[in-house]
């Protein structure tokens, strides 16, 4: 059975700027699936923010393995309910893939719990791409470099947590350095932030680009997930031990007490 990759599309930007309407006639999200689906073991699928419930009703979500995120305008307009719906089944073993502009997304602050801010300049420079970790399964098939001609820089100091490996570093033509593919474990959840994709320049079209998203989709995929529910293990105390025990010491917690938790 495939992998059911959906690409979530914030598809704002499409609606209102021409430069990015006619770069993504279909939406970002669209040319996103696409590049996804040209693999026989992705199944890729979209969902947009105007959709009812963001188009990630409970449902979908149960369907889905790896969501990628794309958002950047309208972060406030994500409802919180659906955000901790995303985050729930992240900690129950789905991949999340955010990209860009996502690392705002209340989804990814969510999951990070840091402001993850950083520096910015749109101004269509070089980005260079280097790989610093080559084994790395979503560095599988690339170069030990490659190159967006034109792209959004994003520097250092990036607020996010230590990851738990970077893959990417990225050298801008104004001199700013990033790290632009880390990734991180949350719950069963495996998550991938990859900094490319500034909606006004060709950057879904990379075949690099679109190398590493399959790749990131595949990495993220967690078959061995089993308790898709998270609160099915909830916080409680557990009066009976599976071994005698001598039990010593005062017990500041009793049954029914208020305030154990
Ligand atoms: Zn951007």
């Amino acid at each position: 059975m495939s992998i059911r990759a959906l690409v979530w599309g914030e598809n704002v930007h499409e609606q209102k700027n021409k430069v990015v309407a006619e770069l993504y006639p279909n939406g970002m999200h669209s040319c996103i699936a696409e590049s996804l689906n040209s693999d026989a073991q992705i199944t890729a699928t979209t969902a947009t923010l105007q959709e009812p419930e963001h188009g990630l009703t409970e449902s979908r979500l149960a369907e889905t393995d790896v969501l990628l995120w794309w958002g950047h305008a309208a972060h406030g307009d994500v409802e919180d309910a659906i955000v901790e719906r995303v985050a729930e089944r992240v900690w129950g073993g789905m991949g999340l893939i955010v990209l860009h502009s996502g690392h705002f997304a209340k989804i990814f602050k969510r999951l990070m719990g840091t402001p993850c801010n950083l520096t910015w300049r749109e101004a269509g420079e070089r980005e260079r791409l280097w790989l610093t970790s080559r084994n790395h399964p979503i560095a599988a098939g690339l170069p030990d470099h490659f190159e967006l001609e034109n792209e959004e820089m994003y520097g250092e100091p990036f607020g996010i947590p230590e990851p738990l490996e970077t893959v990417f570093v990225s050298w801008f033509q104004g001199g700013e350095v990033f790290r632009s593919g880390v990734t991180y474990k949350r719950g069963a959840g495996n998550v991938f932030y990859f900094r490319p994709g500034h909606e006004t320049y060709p950057t879904y079209y990379d075949e690099n680009v679109r190398t590493v998203l399959r790749n990131a989709v595949k990495w993220a995929h967690n078959p061995a997930a089993r308790i898709a529910d998270v609160n099915a293990a909830p916080n409680v105390p557990v009066s009976e031990a599976l071994e005698p025990i001598e039990e010593r010491g005062p017990r500041l917690h009793h049954d029914g007490e208020e305030g154990y938790r």
